[in-house]
């Protein structure tokens, strides 16, 4: 299982709704809308 960055659900990989590759990892996303938002803005959804 992966864990979607940005509302921290666990996603399954096989059936993430939307993924993204951003510096060289690969996101796994609940949703699209999830997928957007990460996208606009990366750094915010990574910083620990
Ligand atoms: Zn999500």
């Amino acid at each position: 299982m992966a864990i979607d960055p940005v509302c921290k659900m666990t996603v399954d990989e096989k059936q993430a709704a939307a993924t993204a590759v951003y510096q060289g990892v690969t996101y796994y996303f609940c949703a699209v809308g999830c997928k957007r938002a990460f996208e606009q803005s990366p750094e915010k959804y990574l910083s620990k």
